[in-house]
């Protein structure tokens, strides 16, 4: 069975500094090791891929990537000089490796431009973001052009956590609750019920969102959320679909990054349905082997298994088969 990640990040050493943002929670071995593998492209990754079986890495500079960096110049340049460089990766394996572009969406006009390039000429199947863009989020009006290229484009836009601008009181004094054990979830969740609520999917019906982590919870949560907007007094707001649940089946993607689990597959599965769902690994952060091994174990049927793992991810991203 092909399989094919959605989620496998990689850093350059001139980027290293912006993708350092889980430095601070993990310990200091897994750290030293997730450094040395997200530079590395070409030696331990292939040979890891060939060992666990994953064919197919469509890779993203790690979290924070651009959106770390606050001089809109700068961050459009090196979306140029990383987006180039992933293209070199690609173009040297393009039977194990494609991309997803990074964005400077500091300046979403160039944003957008950056997108169509990369994925016109570079041949990438899309974009990956980090959270907000100095405090900026992605239903901001000024990035509808982003959301409108990308829908022109018929590519997905990834929405990958990393430390949010704020945080809520709640987590004071509690630190170990600070990133991706926890608080990235959920702010990546209230992201994407931010582009519900701020009407992106209104506006643009045909975009498509991929988040990771298994929806980052959302699946769990459509009864509960149409429920309460029902009871809601919807502040102004009103929704061209009506409940927040049709544009979580409609618009949203996920992948099971991070999450080899069969109690919230399952719930994704009838949350979403089975064309929604995408597989990931979110290496250099988790094992490829966890993901290799419970796509092939876990207990659904083939046709479920095989979208899962490659047919979904070839349709969504219009990845060539294998051999073209
Ligand atoms: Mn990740």
């Amino acid at each position: 069975m092909r399989t094919i990640g959605l989620e496998e990040h990689f850093v350059t050493p001139e980027l290293v500094a912006y993708g350092a943002s889980t430095s601070t929670v993990a310990k200091p071995q897994a750290w030293a090791d997730a450094s040395r593998r997200l530079l590395d492209l070409f030696d331990e990754r292939i040979d890891l891929m060939d060992s666990t079986g994953l064919d197919v890495q469509v890779l993203s500079l790690n979290s924070p990537g651009l959106q770390a960096e606050t001089d809109a110049d700068v961050a459009v340049d090196s979306a140029r000089t990383v987006n180039d460089f992933l293209a070199g990766v690609v173009q040297r394996r393009p039977d194990r490796f494609a991309g997803f572009a990074a964005l400077p969406l500091q300046d979403p006009q160039r944003a957008a431009a950056e997108l169509e390039r990369a994925v016109v000429q570079l041949g990438f199947h899309g974009a990956l973001v980090n959270a907000h863009t100095n405090g900026m989020y992605l239903d901001h009006p000024s990035q509808r052009v982003v959301w409108e290229k990308a829908a022109e484009l018929d590519v997905p836009i990834y929405l990958h956590p990393a430390n949010g601008v704020d945080l809520a009181d709640t987590f004071s004094g509690h630190p170990e609750l600070v990133g991706p054990m926890w608080s990235w979830g959920l702010d990546t969740a209230t992201h994407t019920l931010r582009l519900i609520f701020g009407k992106v999917f209104d506006d643009i019906p045909e975009a498509k969102l991929l988040l990771g982590h298994m929806g980052e919870g959302l699946p769990y949560a459509l009864w509960r959320l149409d429920s309460r907007w029902d009871f809601h007094n919807h502040h102004g707001i009103e929704l061209d679909l009506g409940y927040p649940s049709e544009y979580l089946r409609r618009n949203l993607y996920i992948t099971t990054s991070g999450v080899c689990d069969a109690a919230p597959l399952s719930s994704a599965l009838m949350a979403l349905g089975p064309e929604h769902i995408l597989l990931g690994t979110d290496y250099p952060f988790e094992e490829m082997a966890a993901t290799t091994d419970f796509i092939r174990s876990v207990d659904i049927d083939e046709d479920t298994r095989h979208a899962i793992a490659h047919g979904n991810a070839e349709r969504l991203l219009r990845l060539p088969a294998p051999g073209k």
